[in-house]
């Protein structure tokens, strides 16, 4: 038996997307740019999913701009404002738990003249509206703060940032890659401007995403070199792709709320098995987190060490963000939760999806323990420490 919890990683594309998406890469294969027939019909298709994002977002269709990803639609975001608003000022506020696809851009222009100031989190990975509006200034152009945290799963109070940003005029974005098709996604209740989101995270494809964009933002193209997308994206349409998320975000909606009860029946009942290990703990918020995440701690164990093990088992985990592994430096994430180094280096990450059972989580459990337990027998420091209690 093999177990793949690591959804938040990606997604099996849904096999009723894959037949939605069939079509346009044979029979329908037109360049949606063409004026001919195939072409209409490439282009009718994009529209069409076009319209159930904008429905989903509770947009309009024209505010919705297709990209290869969340990470396209995340630097966009981030670069695209901000040389845009140059002449009005060059200053960023970004969350310090924010995926490294807003990070780096940041930093990248913090390279070349802007500043940014990196807002803290509490413990559990939090934001304070508060330290938003203490970093507002009158050159602020750019908010970034996530919708949920794909490491730890922490729901971020996007709504009451967003309120104090625009109170002051200043532009809101936010990556709800984790959320969006999961938790209520709305541009108008989040109160934002800007907002990305990627297909695979929700059972559709890869390279392909969205940069949401209020009417009347100003942002520069990244992509220059056709008028795509209303001259915002240049390059030809990933028609087949787009038709998959059109068709995985109208999947998504219409079981979310089953789904998401489903899924934090099983998330709590895996926390509560992992709980009961020794030297285990629970990272980021306790309630305020999306239902599939459960992100726990082992004292006395390598992350990467568990992954191994877990793996030989038929466990596919994760310690974090798909970025840092491999990497043995604590996650960016932990880091600015304040975890002490060595809880921040027993990590792990389990995300739950559609096709998680029951079965799957206890078998979960049951493997987990086995491997800290063995993972521990081999430690000098642990043995050390609990020879008395395992004599
Ligand atoms: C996966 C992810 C991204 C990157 O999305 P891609 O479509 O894979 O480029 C960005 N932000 C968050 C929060 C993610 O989970």
């Amino acid at each position: 038996m093999r177990i793949y919890l690591d959804y938040a990683a990606t997604t099996p594309t849904d096999p009723r997307v894959v037949e939605a998406m069939r079509p346009y890469f044979t029979d329908r294969f037109g360049n949606a740019s063409s004026v001919h027939t195939f072409g209409q019909e490439a282009r009718a298709a994009v529209d069409r999913a076009r319209r159930t994002l904008a429905e989903a977002l509770g947009c309009e269709p024209s505010e919705v701009v297709f990209t290869s990803g969340a990470t396209e639609a995340d630097n966009w975001a981030v670069v695209g404002v901000a040389f845009a608003h140059e002449s009005r000022g060059r200053h960023l506020v970004v969350s310090s738990v924010e995926h490294r696809a807003v990070l780096e851009p940041a930093r990248w222009l913090a390279e070349r003249g802007w500043e940014v100031t990196f807002l803290p989190v509490d413990r559990y990975g939090r934001v304070d509206p508060d330290d938003v509006r203490r970093a507002l200034r009158d050159d602020t152009v750019l908010v970034s703060v996530m919708h949920a945290n794909n490491e730890v799963g922490t729901v971020q109070p996007v709504a009451e940032v967003a309120r104090i940003a625009r109170e002051m005029g200043v532009l809101v974005h936010t990556d709800a890659t984790q959320t969006f098709g999961a938790l209520p996604v709305r541009v108008d209740e989040l109160g934002v401007d800007l907002l990305s989101a990627s297909a695979h995270k929700r059972y559709g494809p890869k390279g392909v995403g969205f940069l949401y964009v209020r009417r009347g933002t100003r942002i520069e193209p990244l992509l220059r070199g056709g008028a795509h997308e209303r001259g915002r994206r240049a390059g030809t349409e990933n028609v087949p792709g787009i038709v998959g998320f059109g068709k995985a975000v109208e999947l998504a909606l219409a079981a979310r709320e089953a789904e998401q009860a489903r899924l934090s029946g099983l998330r709590d009942r895996l926390v509560r098995g992992l709980l009961a290990v020794e030297g285990a703990f629970l990272n980021g918020h306790p309630t305020e987190r999306l239902p599939n995440n459960a992100h726990l701690s082992f004292e006395g164990v390598e992350s990467e060490s568990l992954l191994l093990a877990l793996d030989l088992r038929g466990l596919a985990a994760s310690s974090g963000s798909a970025c840092t592994a491999g990497s043995l430096e604590p996650s960016h994430v932990l880091r600015a939760m304040g975890l002490p180094p060595e809880r921040a280096a027993g990590a792990l990450r389990l995300t739950l999806g559609r096709w998680t059972t029951e079965a799957e989580v206890d078998a979960a459990v049951e493997w987990v323990r086995e491997a800290v337990a063995e993972l521990r027998r081999a430690s000098p420091t642990w043995r050390r420490a609990h020879s008395a209690t395992h004599s």
